[in-house]
């Protein structure tokens, strides 16, 4: 499947709160290559569809999702469309980008490498996604395999950059370990050599949101929340539909889990805790596949 994109029609994302019984809900099962292309579909605007001609649609249309069962004749409410798009990173590890249709316009959840820029631009324009259409680009936390692309998209679309400030020294000048633990000689020089931002790359946010900041106005029903440990910049975005995206916080490399690049990890599991007290159905990791939060609390 390298190099080709496979898009299909995910299962609902959002259930509505009168279902009765949790125990049967399901998830989809993405049995996919991390070179592909999967558009969560519903739209923005909220209505209801039931599971099973959801799973009609995804058997119709493609193949991919095989594995989902559906509870018969529930509800469930279609809140955001989401593109997910995987491109590889480093050895298997792959990173995700989210491009979310709001009603008026586009939201980019982080914006990869610079190495695959033209892959993710065609699969950003694939999704209708075209100039003038981008009006924010959110930033999870500073790193490059998140930010490569900002400058550049920033440009392109006309949108405006948006992330944490206390990543912001990260990109303004390309040094991945600003603002961040201290680390030993190698690891610096390996940062140095590999793991930066170019300076055609680097760039100043116009905009910096810290918890509680409401995306609203952009047309996306969520709010930020800082979750730091990965860096002292990170965010996660919290759709009031139950869906997070918590950048590297957590990651679904194997299985849904803290990522193994961790910073502070007193810190980090703060903020899984407090992860916990909220209500989140479906995680959108910057590594690995979409998980239930449910997995993950299975053995956290
Ligand atoms: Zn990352």
């Amino acid at each position: 499947m390298s190099g080709k994109n496979v898009s299909g029609i995910l299962a609902p994302i959002h259930q509505k709160k009168d279902v009765e019984d949790e125990s049967d809900r399901t998830y989809p099962q993405m049995g996919m290559s991390p070179f592909s292309l999967l558009t969560l579909k519903g739209g923005y605007y909220p209505h209801f569809t039931s599971w099973s001609k959801t799973r009609e649609k995804i058997d119709l249309e493609n193949q991919i999702f095989t594995s989902i069962t559906t509870p018969k004749q529930k509800k469930v409410q279609i809140i955001v469309e989401i593109t997910i798009i995987t491109k590889p990173f480093i050895l298997n590890v792959s990173v995700n980008c989210y491009l979310i249709r709001t009603s008026n316009g586009f939201i980019l959840i982080d914006t990869g490498r610079p190495k695959k820029r033209n892959a993710i631009e065609k699969e950003l324009e694939s999704a209708d996604c075209h100039p003038g259409d981008l009006k924010l680009i959110i930033l999870t936390h500073g790193d490059f395999d998140h930010c490569g692309n900002a400058a550049y998209f920033r440009k392109k679309f006309g949108a405006q950059i948006a992330m944490h400030k206390a990543d912001s020294g990260m990109v303004e000048h390309g040094n991945m370990l600003w603002n961040r633990r201290k680390r030993n000689i190698l690891t610096r020089m390996v940062f140095k050599l590999l793991f930066r931002l170019g300076k055609s790359d680097r760039f100043k946010p116009d905009l910096f949101f810290d918890e509680g900041y409401d995306f609203s106005e952009y047309g996306f029903d969520a709010k930020a929340l800082e979750i730091p440990g990965h860096s002292k910049g990170s965010i996660g975005i919290l759709a009031t539909s139950g869906e997070l995206f918590c950048g590297d916080l957590l990651a679904n490399v194997g299985k849904p889990d803290l990522w193994s690049i961790i910073d502070d990890s007193y810190v980090a599991h703060a903020s899984v805790e407090k992860l916990k007290s909220l209500q989140i159905n479906t995680v959108f990791p910057g590594h690995g596949q979409p998980f239930p939060m449910e997995l993950f609390l299975k053995t956290h």
